[in-house]
Formats: structure tokens, sequence, C-alpha cells
């Protein structure tokens, strides 16, 4: 595959579809880039295989692959159904209640246990992604009694959204807390959380991580009306962002969604926030090995709006076709960025939070250089990935090659748009440097000798946050 046309990253969800060695290499052939471990299916036990797996065939490879836990967060669900479906009729009236046991169709149970207090009269219940939904008509001492709006038919622990409801529920549950600590202890790259409100949800996850010692990175899905009026506060905080349009379909108009994406797309992009494009995209693909003309244009203006990457779910974690629809994918990706590079280009104003003013303007000041002199690539060295985020955000028409002696932020940089993330030791030698930078280039085939470079670097490289130095190069052997 061509470097220089993949640069919108590729998330692909793992599940029974693609837990087996041979899967998952290719998935890493046809273009995965980061591999997402969904904390809502499977067990543990399931997961470290499966991160076993990734963190072997990678290390084959030498491939910077990350890997993105995705928590589930306080995902309401109906509880078994009595014959696993039920038939609900529109304008029948149905109980819902919480606790243990069954469901049916008179009477449905859910996972949460605030349900009757937090529902009021008049608001509305959706499952399944609202294809069956009901009205809140009555409320009793420990049940709601609901008319069925649009009727259908129910399974077993399909999902249940409230988006008129002000939920009181802590954002991490318990299995949050135990998967949290799992994935901190595995060495996972990102860490996703579902169903954010507000930035508190954000703040509690960050205390726990850091009571464990860890800095991971965490994604905020963006999947609840509330967190939209959240979103400089919450952008402030997340190391990257998912537009979550699955449940974000749900809990808002479907047909805001898309305007939803480019608004956060965009603001993600100018504070140099990783932010993933995800649900759906391939959706077909489940059951048919191609994709519907719509799939393919939505994957594409997800790349046209500069995403740093797109998201598989259903698709590779529990499709028909896995490797398919990451080939596709990548066939997607290519072609946008080709059209995309014929485009005319506008610099943008910077827009950043004043602790990021000093990497911010050497970035920018980088970013102008490479497009007026055309050069071959930006080579950032970086030992935290923070430097190389701020130049990935100019969207360049060139690789990015970020430079780092820390395999944690090697992994972190493939999330990142154009980014080619290498792996070396660093040095304290300003000179030294650059002649490493070019012997590492070269070796790797990204340039020849004679390429002009633009090299974003430190004269202390071991130091974060000590980027000072922006310099024009020609690669010398
Ligand atoms: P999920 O999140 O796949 O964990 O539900 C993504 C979404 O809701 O779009
Ligand atoms: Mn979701």
């Amino acid at each position: 595959m061509s470097l220089a046309l993949a640069r919108t990253k590729i998330v692909a969800t793992l599940g029974p579809a693609s837990s087996t060695r041979e899967v998952i290499a290719r998935l890493m052939d046809a273009g995965a880039d980061v591999f997402r471990l969904n904390f809502s299916h499977g067990d543990l036990e399931t997961h470290g295989r499966t991160l076993a797996v990734i963190r072997e065939l990678a290390a084959e490879r030498s491939e910077p692959i990350a890997v993105l836990g995705d928590l589930c967060g306080p995902k309401i669900r109906l509880t078994e159904l009595v014959g696993d479906s039920a038939l609900l009729a529109a304008g029948a009236a149905v109980a819902l209640t919480r606790g243990p046991g069954p469901s049916a169709a008179e009477r449905l149970r859910v996972s949460y246990d605030r349900i009757v207090e937090d529902v009021q009269v008049g608001q509305r219940v959706f499952i399944d992604d609202g294809l069956v939904r009901l009205v809140v008509r009555e409320r009793r001492q420990d049940e709601l009694i609901c008319e069925v709006v649009v009727g259908g038919v129910v399974r077993s622990r399909k999902g249940v959204n409230l988006p008129d409801s002000r939920l009181s529920t802590p954002a991490l549950t318990e299995k949050d807390r135990v998967d949290a600590t799992w994935a901190v202890r595995s060495g996972l790259d990102y860490l996703a959380l579902s169903f954010v409100r507000q930035p508190d949800d954000l703040y509690e996850l960050k205390r726990l991580l850091k009571s464990l010692g860890s800095s991971l990175p965490v994604v905020v899905k963006i999947e609840k009306t509330e967190a939209l009026d959240h979103l400089s506060e919450l952008l402030d905080h997340a190391g990257g962002v998912m537009v979550a349009r699955g449940d974000l379909g749900v809990e808002t108009d479907v047909w805001r969604v898309p305007l939803i994406q480019k608004e956060i797309v965009q603001r993600c992009r100018r504070q140099g926030v990783p932010v993933i494009v995800a649900t759906q995209m391939l959706q077909s693909m489940m059951d048919n090995p191609m994709p519907t003309r719509a799939e393919v244009s939505d994957v594409a203006n997800a790349v046209l709006d500069q995403a740093d990457a797109v998201m598989l779910s259903g698709e590779t974690a529990a499709g028909r076709y896995p490797v398919e629809a990451v080939e596709m994918m990548s066939h997607v990706v290519s072609a946008a960025a080709e059209y995309l590079d014929k485009q005319p280009r506008h610099s943008r104003r910077d827009d950043l939070p004043y602790y990021f003013r000093t990497p911010a303007a050497l970035a920018h000041a980088a970013a102008r250089a490479a497009l007026d002199l055309s050069v071959r690539l930006v080579a950032v060295w970086s030992a935290t990935g923070t430097t190389v985020r701020l130049v990935a955000r100019h969207r360049l028409p060139m690789p990015v090659v970020g430079l780092t002696h820390d395999e944690r932020t090697w992994r972190r940089m493939n999330l990142l748009y154009g980014v080619v993330p290498v792996r070396t030791e660093p040095t304290e030698n300003p000179a030294e440097l650059i002649s490493r930078v070019d012997s590492i280039l070269m070796r790797s085939g990204l340039v020849v000798e004679g390429d002009q470079i633009v090299v974003v670097g430190s004269t202390a490289p071991l130091s974060p946050g000590e980027t000072n130095v922006v310099l024009v190069h020609r690669v010398e052997a």
C-alpha cells in the first residue's frame, strides 16, 4: 500500500468473527492500524488471549499496532426474554421495571435499577436502536406503565435508550472499573469511555487511572446529547474523541448525526485531538461481500472531513466478511485521499489550550514550510507524541514521520492522521539527531539522498515538552 496515501487510519473491532491469529493477521495485511477490544462483549480472559495474539503478530512484523479498549459505561439492556423474543404491538400497554428475572411482552425488565426514579411521564423509551418505541404514561411504585408507539419484535439483551431522561447513574459502573484496571495492567494504548454526559464522567475515569499510576489517554465517546453541551471542556481533557453514531443516532434525531459529526471532527482537528468516526460505516458487509454505494460514500466523506480514523464495529467483530471490510475501507480511504490532494488548501488559525502554545507554534511553522516547499515529509521527534499530534492536525499532504524512543507513544501515534510511527533511540546531540533522522528515513525507504524534509525536534529530546527546533534540511547519506 502507498504510504503517502494511507493517511486516514482504520480501527477494526475484534470479536468472534476475528479472534483467531489467522484473521487478525489478515486484518493487519488489509490495513488495520488500531484494534478495538469491546468490553460490552466477551470476558477478560478472551480479550487477554486476543491481545496476546495482536502483540505477538505486531512484534513479528515490527508494526506499531495500537489497541483501544472500550468500556461499556452505563449501557442499559433488557434482561433475557422468555422464549428469547416477544412481539410488542403498537398501542399495547407494557410495564417496565428493573431487578433480576426474565422479561416478557407485558413486563420488560432492564439492567438499570434507577429506571423508575429517573424516567418521567411523557418521556420516551427506545429499544434495539429505536426500532421499537414506547412512551411512559404512568409511574407506579415499582414500575413504569408505557404505551407502545412503534411496535415490533424485541429480543433478549437488546439495548435500551432513554433519550429524554436525565440519568442519575455514575458514568463508571463496577464492571467498568474492573475492565479499566485490566486495561492498565495489560498495557492497552487507549481507553474509550461510553455514554459520557459531562466532564465529571471523564474526570472520574482519569482519577481511577491516576490511582493506578496510569496516564492512558481516554477517548471520549460522543453518543449522548448532554455531551454536546460540554464539548469544549471535554475536548480540553480528552486523549481522543469517538463520534459514536450508533447510540448518538438513537439519542438524537438521526438526521442530525452527519452534522454533529462534521462539527465534532472540525473542532477536534482545530485542537489537535485525535478523532474517530464510528459505527455502521460498512454495515451491509455484515452479510454481503460488497457494501452499498451510500456506505462507501459515508467512509469517503469521513476521509474528506479529515478525521484521524474511521472505525469498523460489527463488520469485523461479528460479520461474515471481516477481512473484505477492512480491504474495502482501505480502498475508499486511498481513493478519497487522492482526491483530497487535488483540492486547494487553506491554512487555519490556531486555537489551542495555552499549555500547547510553544509546540503548536513550531508545528504550525513546520507545516507552513512543508507546504510552501513541497517537501518529501515532516519528521518529528517526540517523547509523548504531543508535538506529532500538533503537526498531524494540519492534515498535510505528505507523511508525518513520528520518531520516538517510547514504545507506547510509538503505538499510540498509529491512530493519528497521516502519521508513520518510527521507533528509535534518542540522542542529546543536535547534529547527531539530524544524521540519525537521515539514516532512519533512508533505511525505511521513505526518502532518498537529496530529498528536502522538515525536521521538528528539540535540543533536549529526552525531556517531554521541550520542542524548540524547526529545521529545513536536505537528506544526506
Ligand atoms: P458501541 O459504541 O459500538 O460501543 O455502542 C459506538 C456507537 O454507539 O456508535
Ligand atoms: Mn455506543
